[in-house]
């Protein structure tokens, strides 16, 4: 990419955002990267890397890469990182940004339709249901509005198409 596509103030826009308050304090050790498991299974996630081009102003290819959604939340890295940078809750906030630019993977997409329509994340059938029978448990039937109302309230709605 061109210099001139650096977002030099992507940094100042993070650290606005709940969770991404300390990303100014990276100074790129590594030692979330090396704890990561994460990182173990896929090279295509390094939370280093991640913040060194948020840091850098690289903020199209940030919001739109599928790497930041890939952090498990195992909070390893929050109790390593020298700097308290609290990368899970950074990686929260840049996937905040990126919802709301419209950047969210499509399987992600797919589950909340299917809690939508299912409250849940799988059709309750006569399968299921003969099955817990069977076991003598309960049936259970499907009941979307609860899950909808919450899915509502932290907005849920299907994001504008990326503008890139
Ligand atoms: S451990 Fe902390 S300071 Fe080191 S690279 Fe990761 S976020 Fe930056
Ligand atoms: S919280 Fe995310 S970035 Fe940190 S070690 Fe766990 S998977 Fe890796």
């Amino acid at each position: 990419m061109r210099v001139e596509e650096l977002v030099y103030n992507f940094k100042d826009e993070i650290s606005r955002e709940p969770g991404g308050e300390h990303i100014k304090r990276c100074y790129s050790c590594g030692t979330c990267t090396a704890g990561c498991p994460v990182r173990e299974v896929t090279d295509r996630y390094n939370p280093r890397r991640i913040i060194r081009m948020a840091l850098l102003g690289m903020r199209g290819e940030v919001l739109s890469s599928d790497f930041i959604w890939l952090c498990s939340a195992c909070y390893t890295c929050y109790e390593r990182c020298p700097q308290d940078v609290r990368i899970p809750e950074l990686m929260t906030a840049l996937k905040n940004i990126a919802a709301r630019e419209g950047h969210i993977p499509p399987p992600l997409l797919a589950q909340v339709d299917l809690l939508e329509e299912h409250g849940r994340l799988y059709e309750i059938g006569e399968f299921e249901n003969q099955k817990r029978r069977g076991l003598g448990l309960p049936e259970i039937e499907e009941n979307p509005q609860p899950i909808g109302r919450i899915l509502g309230s932290v907005g849920t709605e299907r994001p504008p198409a990326p503008s890139d």
